[in-house]
Order: structure tokens, then sequence, then C-alpha cells
């Protein structure tokens, strides 16, 4: 059952906060709002009727020029670590949350428009966001989840020609982000900086109940420790996915860090072309601190300034052990993504190493990441045109051919068949990532009103793992010529 736009049910639990939470902010219109795209995989989640693309009364409620009823919008106050550097209080400066969709199973949802207008914490902003940046993240939710990653999502973006300031003169969007909740590891360290421990317990509380309710049946002396764990455990398990994946976010500050351990706040992020440990898509991050395998560990810091921040409410010692399981958990998750990569299901000794020295192998090549275990998976020694391919990829087969044996050695002990085989890892080594040049294509249309492209993307990435034939030219790395989009955190 979908409904029409007046027909939504709306359940503000963030809103019934106390006052300290949030302003009560509601966006500032654009000019003459456009839809420039609407996701009815996401909508039909909702249970939102996808006529409501061709509605122009959604245009106006996400451009800020109706209110629609049932909705109370706010802006989430937090503080958080920025490149290391504590800032005592930040909060949705462009973002606002309009409420809370509720769905006939009882799912809520948070909907909240991000470059929506000034908020009390805008601080130098100016409350809007890019067309291109708007452009950028919808994909990007929608390509982590198509990749089965943990992640905010986009329902919508609406456009307008109302100018807005970066480096250059560019238009205003407005994204309609959509999660189960928006509420950052930052929610807590703003509370707990200024030790406001009633409504550190408060937030925690509300969490609790409502995004983790297998532990309120605990007794309050273990409830939280066990919460903070699960976050811990999320967060090394999210790690391990961009890990698997190849995805940089560019941004691991402690505000941009879910409680719910899903991806949040796409800015400069990039998934890598040619693999890279040391890769930084943030043009603005000079000493690398958020550079692809700083990740892991920032993940880990980051936990670690959260747990600072309960510490009212988890035992010392049930906050180290939780920090301690960390490093375990990330490697078990990371060395099972990577193994399933390999098409590897049994464990064998000689394994740790042939994963190693395939991770050498690719970092000297170099090689393209994803288009290397995308091939792979088809590779099999009965067939020497697919071997033949590895070859190319890697460019010099002088480094591959001694690896790639070792391979086709070690999967004929495995029990599947190679056709099996081919099919379990296809099935998690993506044809389709959103590479940075793809992105560029979908927004230079995009900013002349074709939004052909931007559909077409889409289509790859809501199902990355299938073939798409035809679409080879977005299976692969930049085309010759393209100059490198730089990134940075200007959006
Ligand atoms: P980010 O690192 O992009 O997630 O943003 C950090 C903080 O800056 C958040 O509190 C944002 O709300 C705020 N911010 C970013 N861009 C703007 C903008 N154009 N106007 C107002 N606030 C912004
Ligand atoms: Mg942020």
């Amino acid at each position: 059952m979908t409904r029409p736009l007046h027909d939504l049910t709306w359940d503000n639990s963030f809103a019934r906060l106390p006052d300290a939470f949030a302003e009560r902010v509601a966006p500032t219109p654009v000019t003459e709002p456009w839809l420039l795209a609407f996701n009815e995989d996401l909508a039909a989640t909702l249970e939102i009727s996808p006529s409501v693309a061709a509605d122009p009364a959604f245009a106006r409620w996400i451009g800020g020029l109706d209110q629609l009823p049932g909705t109370e919008p706010l802006a989430a106050i937090y503080a958080g670590h920025q490149f290391g550097v504590w800032v005592p209080q930040l909060g949705d400066g462009r973002a606002i949350l309009l409420g809370e969709l509720t769905t006939s199973s009882h799912q809520r949802w948070d909907i909240q428009v991000k470059g929506a207008g000034m908020t009390r914490f805008s601080r130098m902003g100016d409350g809007r966001a890019v067309l291109r940046s708007t452009v950028r993240e919808y994909l990007a939710g929608e390509a982590m989840h198509g990749l089965g990653i943990p992640t905010t999502r986009s329902l919508a973006i609406v456009a307008s020609d109302l100018p807005v300031y970066r480096e250059r003169a560019e238009t205003a969007a407005v994204l309609v982000r959509v999660a189960r909740s928006h509420v950052r590891f930052g929610s807590f360290q703003l509370f707990a900086s200024r030790q406001q421990f009633a409504e550190v317990q408060q937030l925690a509380d509300y969490v609790i109940e409502h995004h983790f309710p297998e532990f309120l049946a605990l007794p309050a002396e273990d409830r939280y420790a066990a919460w903070f764990r699960e976050v811990v455990d999320r967060t090394a398990r999210l790690m391990a996915a961009w890990t698997a994946v190849g995805f940089n976010h560019g941004v691991m500050n402690s505000d941009n860090m879910s409680i719910l351990g899903i991806t949040l706040d796409y800015g400069p992020f990039a998934w890598f072309d040619d693999y890279d440990p040391a890769f930084i898509c943030n043009h603005s991050d000079s000493s690398g601190r958020y550079a692809f395998d700083q990740q892991p560990r920032v993940g880990l810091w980051n936990c670690a300034r959260l747990g600072e921040a309960l510490l009212s409410l988890v035992p010392e010692e049930a906050a180290v052990a939780a920090l301690e399981s960390y490093r375990d958990t990330f490697e078990l998750a990371v060395d099972g993504l990577i193994r399933a990569k390999l098409g590897l299901a049994r464990r064998l000794d000689g394994d740790a190493a042939l994963i190693r020295d395939l991770f050498d192998l690719m970092h000297q090549t170099p090689v393209d990441y994803t288009r290397f275990f995308r091939l792979l998976s088809a590779a099999t020694a009965s067939d020497p045109d697919t071997i033949t391919a590895m070859h190319v990829e890697l460019d010099d087969p002088s480094h591959s051919e001694a690896w790639l044996q070792r391979w086709i050695a070690r999967v004929a002990a495995e029990p599947a068949s190679d056709l099996e085989r081919r099919a379990a890892m296809e099935a998690v080594n993506p044809k389709f990532v959103l590479r940075n040049w793809i992105a560029q294509e979908v927004i230079d249309a995009a900013v002349a009103r074709d939004t052909a492209p931007f559909e077409q993307v889409m289509a790859l990435l809501r199902r990355p793992f299938d073939e798409h034939p035809g679409m080879e030219r977005y299976a692969e790395g930049p085309p010759e010529g393209t100059v490198e989009v730089a990134v940075s955190c200007s959006s």
C-alpha cells in the first residue's frame, strides 16, 4: 500500500525530545524548484506513491515553499572532532529534519532535506548545497545500498536556479536524505563535553528504544555497555565493508559517524580506480588523516571518543573491552569479505600469504581494483582467454603469472565447481561502482537539465553485480583525456 503526499503518516519522536536537542527551524524556500531525481525504489519502501514524483506539491514542499501537515522541521545540535580538532559546537547547518515518516509495519524513517537553508548552526555557511554535491550524495548512497553496505539513502533531488557561491557560482539543490536515524557520535559528545549527563542518557535511551530495542530488556548497568559494544562492532564491520569495495569516505570526523553504523555524509568520497592503499580522495586532507588505509584506525579513534562521551553510562572497563574488540571484529570481517572476493570458501594454510601477495602485486602494478576482481571471478584454467584477460589487466604478465597460477591451484581445492565459484564471486565483486568520472558525467548533464545519464547510471548502481550488457564503458576507469576531478570539502 502506498500513499499520496497529504496522506503520509508522521510520528516525530526526535522532535519530542527537549529543546536542548534541536532548533525548530523551517526550510528557506528556493526559487522555482524542479524535480531532478526521484527514487521509486526507496519510495516503495517508504510506502510513498510513485505518483508523488509528478505532484508539483512535492517539489514545492522539498523546495521549502510549503510545509506539509504533520511534519515538525528541526535542526539537530551536535559537536565533534574535525580532523582531530575538537569543535565544541556544530549542528545541522544546512540539513533540516522534516519529520519521521512511519510505515504500516511501524518502521520509522527520518526525512531530511539537505541544503534547505540556514539554521542556528550554519556558522559561516549559507545553508545551501550545490547541485553537484547533491547528485554525488544521491548516487553514492544508492551505490552503497546496491552493494549491500549500510548507508543513508536519497529519495529525491529538487534543483533550483538559485545561485550558490563556492569556488565559483553554481546553483542550489535540495537532497531528500533518508535514514532510520541521523544521530551521530558527535550528538553524544556535545552533551558530555558540557557535562549535561542527563541529556547524554536521554539521547542514549532514545537511540536504544528506537534503534536497538534488543537491549531494553537488559538491566541498566549492562544495557548501555552492550549497546556501546554493538556500535563499536557495527563501526568495525562498516570499515571492513568500505575496505573491501575500495571506498574512501574522506571526512571521517566524529560528527560524520553514524550511531547506527551506517555510511553518513558523503562529501569528497571516492571509490578508487587503481588500487592504492594510501589513496586520499579529499584534496583538503593534506596530511592524509582520512586516507583509505587509515579508515579502520580512524573508525576506532572515533569509537574511543564516543566511549569517552558515554562514560557516565558505560563502566570504564566495559568501554575499554568494547574498544579492544574492535580490531578482531574488523580483521575477521575484512578477511571474510576478501576471501569471498577471491572465491575462497575453505580456509587453508597459505591463504593469508596468497591474499597478502595479491595486495602487494596490485599495489606495485597498479591495477583497477573493481575490474581486477570482476575479471578474476570469470577466470578459469579451462578457458585461456580469461587468463589472458587478467594478464592484460595487470599489464605485465611477469608480475602476475606466478600469483595467478597459485590462485588457480588454490581454487582447484575448493569444493565448488568453476561455474559455482564464478557465480559466488560475481555476487560479491561488483561490475559497477560510482567512479568519480561517472559522477562527473552525470553532473555535467544534470546541470544542463539532462537527467537521462542520471537514470542510466542509477540503473547500474542499483544492481551493480549484474552484467548490464552494452554498459561496459561504465565498468572502466576514467576515459582517456579525463581531467581528474578535484573533490574537496566544498559542497
Ligand atoms: P560536513 O563535514 O560537510 O559534514 O559539515 C560539517 C558542518 O558544517 C556541519 O555542521 C554542516 O551542517 C556544516 N555545513 C557544511 N556546509 C554548510 C553550508 N553550506 N551552510 C551551512 N552549514 C554548512
Ligand atoms: Mg557532516
